[in-house]
């Protein structure tokens, strides 16, 4: 190997892609069952405009940088994105007086922000809760699809030659005369370059090979989902004044239409741990109403958690730390704006120390996603005349079709799960959580991938939904169709 990469996040994910158009033999790693199931799946979706982060820090230089890169990025790997800009809202004294402070970084960051009275904010905006008095407006923020950002990204790094190793964990890196022998729990690999981008456990994978440096503190944020309501709503990303705990409570939609209240702020000992707590969501929730006047929660149909990798220089850690190991670590946000930054960062770190022959065919666009839901009656008539599949909706929240679920299981790295499928397709994410399309995703997985259906899991490794019936006797297995 020439690269091998240690998970399968937005930045892994990121960085394959980047490398990918070089001739290079490149490894990915990743110990779940899935690309994106860590912080890459469960975050605000926010594609910051970069005002906020510390000037001269990495994550002010990367976020704007990457904010602008975003264009390009959603079009050549068709990723849903949606400049909807957001809007910082201030109703205390003191929170008018951090608003000027945040001007002044906006400045030195040099991205577009305006001040805002009540009436002008109310022109954008008419649910603004009655006590907000001025607000930052930021025409450059959008909302990014995070998961489709991710598997995008790594089925493109794999259409030009990258490959992906799931359920495989990195446990030891030994140094070589020359290069690395990585271990795994699956077998062994010797690499040039090895790049560690393993989110919260950054700092264990470092530690591998070096003395520790810096450490990595999980700091896990809880969020409702409110369904789409079809009726008109906030249209803006709107965020509560930013603390020294992270930019705060938001308010936002997402590219699909549903509504995001959250994050909430708290370090946590286990950095597996994405549970919810009702306290937390309640704090989450009466902060929310203090921004927004009314949020529709009898239509919340769900709540997540995702953890934050916070590094003990509250910046991004991007550097060679010894000869061909890169350090890619306390990814927190701005992560996902910054993400196609980090990546050019990397690549060129590589290139100039490991100058390397581009490839000829190297193609940065990702082959085009059907979504039904999007398309016009004459898009349908034509392909369902082409593939009756298309006629055949599995999902009927979310209005996904059969045909959409099978191509996502053949892409490049495709899914396996039912998580998977709903991270990639939806089924699963609408108003009734999978309680129709769950079994029809279950039948197409088993038939699709050719396994059991009891082999088929919900989500992390382990997650199998159908288990045996006690009385069945293991012959009677033989067909997948036979499990129940
Ligand atoms: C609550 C919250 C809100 C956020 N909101 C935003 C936002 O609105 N906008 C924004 O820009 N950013 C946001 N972020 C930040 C953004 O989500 C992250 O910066 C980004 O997802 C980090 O990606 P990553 O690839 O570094 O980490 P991850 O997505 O966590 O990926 C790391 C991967 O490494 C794998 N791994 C770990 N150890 C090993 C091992 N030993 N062997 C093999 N694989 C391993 C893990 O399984 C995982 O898949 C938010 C984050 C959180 C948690």
């Amino acid at each position: 190997m020439d690269v091998i990469i240690i998970g399968a996040g937005v930045i892994g994910a990121s960085i394959a892609r980047a490398l990918s158009k070089y001739q290079m033999d490149i490894l990915v790693i990743e110990k779940d069952n899935d690309v994106g199931d860590g912080a890459s799946c469960a975050n605000s979706a926010i594609l910051h405009s970069g005002y906020d982060p510390e000037p001269g820090s990495l994550k002010a230089r990367l976020n704007v940088l990457g904010n602008q890169m975003f264009d390009e990025i959603s079009r050549d790997l068709d990723v849903q994105m949606r400049r909807i800009g957001s809007i910082t809202v201030a109703s205390t004294d003191e929170e008018i007086e951090a608003l000027g402070p945040l001007q002044k970084r906006a400045e030195q960051n040099q991205v577009p922000l305006q001040l805002l009275n009540r009436e002008e904010l109310l022109k954008l905006e008419p649910f603004l809760h009655p006590s907000v008095r001025f607000g930052l407006y930021a025409p450059t923020a959008g909302i990014l699809n995070p998961f489709e950002l991710t598997v995008a990204s790594m089925e493109n790094a794999m259409d030009n030659g990258v490959k992906l190793h799931l359920r495989e964990e990195v446990i030891a890196i030994k140094r070589l005369q020359e290069g690395f022998l990585v271990t795994t729990n699956q077998g062994t690999y010797e690499t040039k370059i090895v790049v560690n981008c393993a989110g919260v456990h950054s700092d264990a994978i470092h530690n591998m090979v070096h003395t520790p440096e810096f450490t990595i503190k999980p700091r896990r944020g809880e969020y409702y989902v409110i369904d789409n309501l079809f009726t008109p709503y906030i249209k803006h990303v709107i965020f509560g004044v930013p603390t020294k705990a992270g930019k705060g409570v938001l308010v936002a939609p997402t590219t699909h239409d549903n509504y995001l209240v959250g994050p909430s702020s708290d370090f946590i000992e286990d950095k597996e741990d994405t549970a919810t707590h009702a306290d937390i969501l309640k704090m989450v929730k009466d902060r929310a109403l203090t921004i927004v006047s009314t949020i529709p929660f009898p239509s919340m149909i769900r709540q997540f958690a995702g953890i934050r990798a916070v590094s003990s220089n509250d910046d991004f850690i991007i550097q060679e730390a010894s000869h061909g190991f890169f350090d890619v670590a306390g990814i927190q946000s701005p992560g996902l704006a910054s993400s196609p930054a980090i990546a050019k960062m990397v690549e060129d770190m590589i290139i100039e120390k490991y100058p390397t022959t581009k490839k000829e065919n190297y193609n940065p666009r990702r082959r085009r996603v059907v979504r039904l839901k999007e398309c016009s009656l004459e898009e349908r008539t034509k392909l369902i005349k082409e593939n009756p599949l298309y006629g055949h909706i599995i999902c009927r929240c979310e209005g996904v079709s059969e045909a959409e679920v099978i191509d996502c299981i053949h892409r490049h790295a495709g899914a396996t799960t039912i998580k998977g499928v709903k991270k990639r397709t939806r089924p699963g994410a609408g108003r009734c959580q999978g309680g129709f399309c769950e079994p029809h995703i279950i039948e197409i997985l088993s038939r699709e991938l050719g396994r059991k259906k009891t082999e088929i899991e919900y989500a992390k490794i382990g997650s199998n939904i159908l288990q045996k019936r006690p009385e069945f006797r293991e012959e009677s297995q033989g067909e997948p169709h036979e499990n129940h």
